[in-house]
């Protein structure tokens, strides 16, 4: 049998053990993930309202329990005490396909993007996602209008989740700490701004569209922004994704305002300079209106708008992250490959291999993974005969065991699934409640070991 380590529970480790054991009736796979839970950016980043597609853990759950694969949480890949280097992984298993994703945020780099007030939408997302590293709180706390940077799928999110009530949030699995907070919030204008124009945007018209569904917000969208664009005039040309984009866009321009007490205010062509301090924390953002350049870029105007704002959220994309021992492409913040081949100084390595965000970047859904994970396996099965490795050990979690690491299995996880819907039902949310920290999810776990 061919012993495989996945590095990553998220939709591109499960879709690559999915594909492995798939394709190859002779493969053992274990998924390790640093936390206790499994899922990634299903869990810990799919907003709590988009329940279609957080049910699709359901079907990676389904990977995750097939009898050939075994999920191996609280495992740490990285130097330092109870740390699995990457050196020591190529020990245990045959093969190793890191699926750890990017697992920072992009950075403005203007003044004043440190100010109290200001953070990344990770910060934002991991909060009300309950990241058990999460320790940030009062985002909204004292703050009446927002600036969200950023025109991707992720500035939809943190704007709708900001936007939208908490009457419709306590159906969702959102702790409850976040849910008292967002209850209380007395945002009522919500600014997401770009630094491009409209066809340009990243965002996709189904989200995009959601925002214009919220009950008691207006969105508004100012049409002389839109004329910039000349795309916009005539969106015809365009490809399919982005002239939906303009129609809907231009569709919420025509609108009268209607009165409502929150406000989205889409805005374009404006790229932040600075953040502006209002005694201790931010008050505005300022911005220097820009106009498109004729080749899909912008130029500065020399002109600035400030906004006001006691709440920016600073959704620019993520960013991957170096992984001690394997190669980085500092650039492009991703692992050098050839087909999901690691590449170290210039040659392929049979034995490592990477999938998801760390190998293309952050870009596409959570399907992209699928294809992309399977190119990877694709590779790894085409190596099969050069990684049995005949000393490596019967089975790596015995080895694990000896070294003191103690891994979170599957009993564990459903331990946590039970605590939180014990927790749910305690609180009368109607459903799942997660559990908000580190204490809570180990307490679970250690009720299932006793
Ligand atoms: P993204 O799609 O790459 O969008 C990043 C945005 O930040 C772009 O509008 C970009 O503008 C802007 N930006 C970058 N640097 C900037 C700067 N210095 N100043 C101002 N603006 C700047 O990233 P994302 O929203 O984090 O999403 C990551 C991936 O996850 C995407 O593939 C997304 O579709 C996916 N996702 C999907 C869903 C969903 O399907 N529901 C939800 C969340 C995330 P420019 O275009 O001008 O660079």
């Amino acid at each position: 049998m061919l012993r495989v380590a996945v590095v990553g529970s998220g939709p591109s480790g499960v879709y690559t053990a999915q594909s492995l054991v798939q394709q190859e009736p002779g493969v053992l796979v274990d998924v390790l993930d640093r936390l206790p839970c499994p899922y990634g950016l299903v869990r810990y980043g799919v907003a709590p309202d988009h329940e279609k597609i957080k049910s699709l853990q359901n079907n990676l759950r389904t990977v995750l329990e097939h009898e050939r694969v075994r999920f191996l949480g609280g495992v740490r890949v990285g130097p330092g005490p109870g740390g699995l280097t990457a050196a020591r992984l190529r020990e245990l298993y045959d093969a190793v396909v890191y699926c750890v994703g990017a697992a920072t945020d992009r950075h403005l780099g203007i003044p004043g993007e440190e100010l109290p007030g200001s953070w990344s939408a990770t910060e934002f997302v991991s909060w009300y996602s309950a990241h058990p590293d999460s320790t940030a709180d009062g985002f909204v706390l004292g703050a009446r209008s927002a600036v969200v940077i950023g025109l991707g799928n992720v500035a939809v999110d943190v704007t709708r989740m900001l936007a939208r009530g908490a009457a419709e949030l306590s159906r969702t699995d959102m702790p409850q700490a976040a849910l008292t907070a967002l209850a209380a919030s007395g945002v009522t204008d919500v600014h997401m701004v770009g630094r491009r124009g409209p066809s340009q945007a990243r965002f996709t018209t189904k989200e995009l569209r959601e925002l214009g569904n919220l009950p008691d917000t207006e969105v508004t969208v100012d049409p002389a922004e839109l004329a910039l664009d000349p795309d916009c005039l005539d969106p015809s040309a365009l490809p399919a994704a982005q002239r939906r984009n303009v129609e809907t866009l231009r569709d919420w321009a025509a609108l009268p305002p209607s009165g409502a007490p929150r406000r989205i205010r889409l805005r374009f062509f404006l790229r932040p300079v600075e953040l502006l301090a209002d005694g201790r924390r931010v008050g505005a953002v300022r911005f220097e209106r820009t106009a498109p350049d004729g080749r899909s870029g912008v130029t500065g105007t020399g002109q600035f708008e400030d906004i006001e704002a006691q709440l920016v959220l600073r959704s620019v994309g993520y960013r991957g992250v170096p992984l001690d021992g394997l190669p980085f492409d500092a650039d492009l913040g991703t692992v050098p490959h050839r087909a999901g081949r690691v590449i170290r100084e210039g040659r392929t390595v049979p034995g490592e291999y990477v999938a998801g965000w760390i190998k293309r970047g952050p870009t596409g859904v959570i399907g992209t993974n699928r294809p992309d994970a399977k190119e990877t396996v694709t590779s790894l099965l085409e190596d099969a005969s050069m990684l049995v490795r005949r000393d490596a050990p019967e089975d790596p979690l015995d080895a694990l065991r000896a070294e003191g690491i103690e891994p979170v299995e599957w009993a564990g996880w459903e331990a946590i699934e039970r605590a939180e819907a014990a927790l749910g039902a305690s609180l009368g949310r109607g459903g799942v409640v997660k559990l908000p920290d580190w204490a809570a999810l180990l307490a679970a776990i250690r009720g299932s070991r006793t």
